[in-house]
């Protein structure tokens, strides 16, 4: 079984969001593939729940045709997931989280991660644990708000 963090997977959605000019974030399967990639499309589709890690999650549940991700699916995000999608990720029981900037980066805008995803993890573990790696690859992202 493949070891997270991975840098490989986190790189390339590092390169998307500056070319995306969104926060990104994706589901992984057992072997580190790709499952599926969400942007964030909260101006676009007029839809506050947009984020990328709820369109990551929703895609790879709707190629699975499950409600909840099998064992060993983690998901990446260049972002710190918001409480809305760190809820997510307890009930689409993914095994783990890897994410990269955090709003501590994120210029003069108010943190609207008011609660973080450590503690809404840990907040919800009675109903599913999830394994967190923060701050990962921070170096390569922290600019992009600044
Ligand atoms: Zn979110």
């Amino acid at each position: 079984m493949k070891k997270h963090p991975d840098e490989h997977i986190m790189q390339s959605l590092i390169e998307l969001q500056r070319t995306e000019h969104s926060i990104i974030a994706a589901v992984i399967d057992p072997d580190h593939n790709i499952v599926a990639i969400g942007k964030t499309r909260v101006l676009e589709d007029h839809d506050p729940t947009a984020h990328a890690e709820v369109i990551a999650i929703r895609k790879a549940c709707q190629l699975l045709k499950k409600h909840t991700l099998p064992k060993g699916y983690w998901i990446y995000s260049t972002f710190e997931p918001c409480p809305l999608c760190s809820a997510a990720i307890i009930w689409s029981e993914l095994d783990g989280v890897v994410y990269s900037n955090n709003p501590t980066y994120r210029g003069n805008e108010q943190n609207w991660s008011f609660i973080s995803c450590a503690e809404v993890l840990q907040s919800g573990a009675y109903i599913h644990e999830v394994v967190l790696e923060k701050d990962f690859l921070i170096d390569e992202i922290k600019d992009y708000f600044i």
